[in-house]
């Protein structure tokens, strides 16, 4: 990796605003290749209670801020972020294989929630709300959660990092980050630049570590760890929840999606194929709001299969820094495998292969963009996240019928539709059981809205405006007596 930077690779903890050594080290690979590229030190349950030790002692300081030194210093990173963001994307595309140009767009999406919350710090109003008794006056007024807790996936090594981080300092938190084992450099060279914009010692910890169970089990169960925020799987999520009750602690889970697109007749259909294309293929199929189910009105099921089938033909499959690449690898040979169940046993169940791309490297994480009709909603992978760069697409024959199969599922994160009927797309907008909808369009998330699922998809919404409410806790102050 030729970065204009070299010290942005960091591969030790970051406890109390020091760069240290673990006591073992684990390895991070490159998914395109299997080549190791580097060694990095691997975070102990002891590391995680020195950790939070510190956190405590960084909290006092940093809740009494003033909401200016927030924003000034979220602006400095942002500005960091910007100023590095070629090497921040390499980095990330290398231990995350999505294409350079899919990792420079991450790298300006993280950015930019850093940018929106160094915004929103200084607006962090309380009300007076009108008195219900002569000598009393009633106020509330928002305080910081206290030390929190961020576990996150490996799909967005970035973004999903400054989500979290970004509204829990501007709110006067302080954050003790377990980033994904699979992709740690990314998080440390974002931590590294949070180091150089100037946030006191304790305000981000960094733990890598391949003991995932035991660190979260920690992170869970600490009283002093007021708040815990997760992107990743629905059953890991389930499992932080569980350890979680305990403490009764804040909770914002960004769970599993698995998202429908519904696709009606009166539908522009190039358009619905390009929206597909880009919500299907982005990171190879790996994002939570993917379309993981193609439903498309049977009157023109045969043609846009045909368009989808032309438009998948251009993808280009390979490493992320070669030119021209649109489709990387998968994270990693468990995923590999994972999708070529769901895909033989759909074929096993009668879903017809329309087609399927040329895998680029024999025996390696690439799994080949690949095409199938006539799926049923019991097979698999309309039950379960795909997670791969397999589109999957059934024949409905009325909304009523496309609204029934959408809702069919026990997560709840983004529904897509294409139409050009008005009160259809607002009938089905109000009906699908989600928490985002792409209507005519599916390049649905940006800083500035609220994202977030429903039933087993989550609890919570990041970004916008709310963003920063899951780090606050709303306090009433009485004032009584008063003549
Ligand atoms: P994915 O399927 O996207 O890899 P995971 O839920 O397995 O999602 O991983 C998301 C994050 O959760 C990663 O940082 C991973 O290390 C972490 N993780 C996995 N298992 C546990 C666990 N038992 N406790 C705490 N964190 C965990």
């Amino acid at each position: 990796m030729l970065l204009s930077d070299p010290s942005l690779i960091k591969n030790t903890l970051l406890l109390n605003g020091v760069w240290q050594a673990g006591s073992s080290q684990f390895a991070v690979y490159n998914p395109a290749t299997g080549e190791e590229i580097i060694w990095v030190h691997n975070a102990s349950v002891k590391d995680t209670q020195l950790a939070i030790e510190y956190a405590v002692l960084a909290q006092k300081q940093w809740q009494q801020s003033l909401a200016a030194e927030r924003a000034f210093l979220l602006k400095n990173w942002h500005q960091l972020v910007l100023q590095h963001q070629h090497d921040l994307a390499l980095i990330l595309a290398t231990e995350q294989g999505k294409p350079l140009s899919e990792a420079k767009a991450e790298i300006l999406y993280a950015a930019s929630f850093i940018e929106w919350f160094a915004e929103e710090a200084k607006r962090l109003y309380g009300d007076v709300i009108p008195t219900t008794a002569a000598n009393r006056r009633l106020m509330t007024i928002k305080q910081a959660v206290g030390v929190v807790a961020a576990i996150t996936p490996w799909n967005f090594p970035a973004a999903m990092i400054t989500r979290k981080l970004a509204p829990a300092f501007a709110a006067g938190c302080t954050v003790i980050l377990k980033p994904s084992e699979l992709t740690p450099l990314t998080a440390m060279a974002l931590a590294e630049l949070a180091q150089r914009a100037g946030f006191a010692p304790g305000v981000l910890q960094v733990l890598p570590t391949k003991e995932a169970s035991a660190v979260g089990e920690l992170l869970c169960q600490s009283p002093d760890v007021k708040k815990l925020t997760f992107t990743g799987s629905t059953r890991v999520g389930k499992l932080l929840m569980r350890q979680c009750a305990d403490t009764v602690k804040r909770l914002s889970l960004e769970l599993g999606g698995n998202a429908p697109v519904l696709i009606f007749a009166d539908a522009d259909l190039p358009k619905a194929v390009a929206g597909v294309m880009a919500a299907k293929f982005r990171n190879a199929g790996q994002t939570c709001v993917c379309i993981n189910r193609i439903y498309v009105e049977r009157a023109v099921y045969q043609e846009f299969n045909q368009l989808l089938l032309k438009a998948m033909q251009q993808l280009v499959q390979g490493s992320a820094l070669e030119p021209g690449v649109t489709l990387g690898p998968l994270i990693n040979t468990e995923a590999v495998t994972k999708v070529s169940a769901l895909v033989q046993q759909a074929i096993n169940q009668g879903a017809t292969l329309m087609w399927a791309g040329q895998k680029p490297v024999a025996g390696s994480n690439f799994y080949p963009p690949t095409l199938l009709c006539d799926v049923t909603q019991d097979m698999a992978l309309m039950q379960q996240e795909i997670f791969g760069p397999v589109a999957a697409v059934m024949p409905f024959d009325s909304e009523q019928e496309a609204i029934s199969l959408a809702n069919q599922s026990a997560a709840g994160l983004a529904a897509y539709v294409y139409s050009n009927d008005i009160s259809r797309l607002w009938r089905l907008a109000e009906a699908l059981q989600v928490g985002m909808v792409g209507i005519n369009e599916t390049a649905i998330s940006t800083e500035v809205i609220p994202f977030g699922g429903v039933k087993e998809s989550g609890l919570g919404r990041e970004g916008s405006r709310y963003g920063i409410d899951e780090y606050l806790e709303i306090k009433h102050l009485c004032w009584g007596g008063l003549v």
